[in-house]
């Protein structure tokens, strides 16, 4: 990892304008700022487009969650496939976060960035036997399984390594989530889970296998859910679960696993209010023995992040104005794939223009490339620098490389440093791997 430092500049001045109360970029002397550090000055230093982060706010958050459910045996997973980035995953795992993963690339990350394998819980419907292996022969906290034939699978492979599993299974309550589409896991006939009735009974065959242990109940309902309601819901019926194995095989669980999905607030709506969450968390856990697990990932990261994008070209035609920057679908997907709505504002003051209703599109040869439609913003002159906001959460780890484009640098700024996280891909790097011999 680079560790180049950059001046800080100016020291604040005055307080943020209000027109920007945004605690990771604030805006202080007409230029939006990530801490005390000039957005234009990165962009400057690290060329466009650019993934900035704030560390100091991925703490805030961190410690707002622990704060929170503060009277709670409490483990954070941090949801590593929010943002993967080792300097993202070394702070959290520094701050006392473990790490909840979906891939067998994920527990490398983890372990590379130092978090104890015993702190580490593993989701997904579709683990392979080579990544079962690895992550036991790791030592991890805890499988999630979702399946009997994974259940099946897994036993197979503790035996081979001469090992016993840990197991929690992932119940799928059958609540409703008001979240997009793909990003709902928690109904009926969502890919994730197994009914409660199907849960109770892979408990029996858990305690029967003399590979496997149960040690948890686990449940993952979606993402940017903003209502305490569904969690509350889901936690219910895991009780329920863990309640009926305890009678049903005399298996006393260890936590309860509330998945993650914590909204935040974005350009469409506020966020959830996790201190009300906690409350009915903490209501439902009182008198039990449960230690409790949460997976957040958008909730830590999320607004912590920025995408920086250089405006190219403004285009009028069709009777609309498209204002074309650097960055696209390729470097930020959820605008496309999810419908995502990102707070967007030019970085400096004096580049606002009159405000009109654009559509900020970038380079990618698809029509559905946007990063946002019929916004209104004070039209940029090229060269006009634009910060997406919300951006450190299925940012850079869902950038692809399509229409041969390298995938842009990360920049962790933290306590008043910036440092290079990740350097911007070259066209070398483009056709790694491939044969042209
Ligand atoms: C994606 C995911 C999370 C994190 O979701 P966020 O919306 O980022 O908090 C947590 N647990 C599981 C199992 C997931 O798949």
């Amino acid at each position: 990892m680079g560790t180049r430092l950059l001046s800080t500049g100016r020291r604040r001045q005055g307080p943020p304008d209000r027109a920007s109360a945004d605690p990771a970029f604030p805006r202080r002397d007409g230029v939006l700022r990530c801490g005390d550090v000039s957005l234009e000055a990165l962009a400057h230093e690290y060329s466009t487009p650019l993934y900035v982060y704030n560390g100091d706010r991925i703490l805030e958050r961190f410690h707002a969650v622990r704060g929170a459910f503060a009277p709670i045996d409490l483990l954070i997973a941090y949801s590593v496939k929010a943002n993967p980035n080792l300097a993202v995953l070394r702070l959290l795992g520094e701050a006392g976060a473990g790490a909840d993963i979906v891939s067998g690339g994920e527990l490398y990350r983890t372990l590379r960035a130092g978090i104890d394998p015993e702190r580490v819980v593993f989701a997904g419907v579709g683990k392979t036997r080579d990544e079962m292996r690895y992550a036991l022969e790791q030592g991890i906290m805890a499988f999630h399984v979702e399946s009997a034939q994974e259940l099946a699978a897994l036993g197979e492979v503790a035996r081979g390594v001469g090992v016993i599993a840990p197991v929690a299974v992932r119940v799928n309550p059958d609540v409703h989530s008001p979240t997009h589409e793909f990003t709902r896991t928690g109904h009926a006939s969502a890919k994730f889970g197994v009914s409660p009735d199907e849960a109770v009974l892979l408990y029996a065959a858990i305690v029967e296998h003399p590979g496997l242990s149960p040690v948890g109940v686990d449940v993952h309902i979606g993402s940017q859910i903003r209502e305490p309601g569904p969690f509350l819901a889901a936690l219910d019926v895991v009780l329920g679960v863990a309640d009926r194995v305890r009678r049903a095989c005399g298996a006393d669980l260890r936590y309860a696993d509330l998945g993650g999905g914590f909204g935040i607030a974005d350009g469409e709506a506020g966020a959830l209010d996790i201190h009300a969450l906690a409350e009915g968390v903490a209501d439902r856990l009182e008198g039990r023995s449960l230690s409790l697990v949460l997976e957040p990932g958008r909730f830590l990261v999320g607004d912590a992040g920025a995408l920086l994008a250089r405006v190219l070209y403004v285009k009028r035609s069709g009777g609309k104005t498209f204002v074309i920057t650097d960055a696209g679908m390729t470097e930020l997907i959820r605008p496309s794939h999810y419908g995502g709505v990102h707070a967007i504002s030019l970085v400096c003051d004096g580049d606002k223009g009159a405000v009109e209703r654009v559509d900020i599109v970038g380079p990618v040869c698809e029509q559905g490339d946007f990063l946002a439609r019929d916004r209104r913003l004070p039209v940029p002159p090229p060269g006009a620098l634009l910060c997406v906001r919300q951006a450190g959460a299925y940012g850079f780890t869902m950038a692809s490389n399509y229409n041969s484009r390298p995938r842009p640098a990360e920049v962790l700024v933290h306590g008043g440093h910036a440092t290079l996280a990740r350097r911007r891909e070259e066209y070398g790097d483009l056709v790694r791997g491939e044969h042209d011999d």
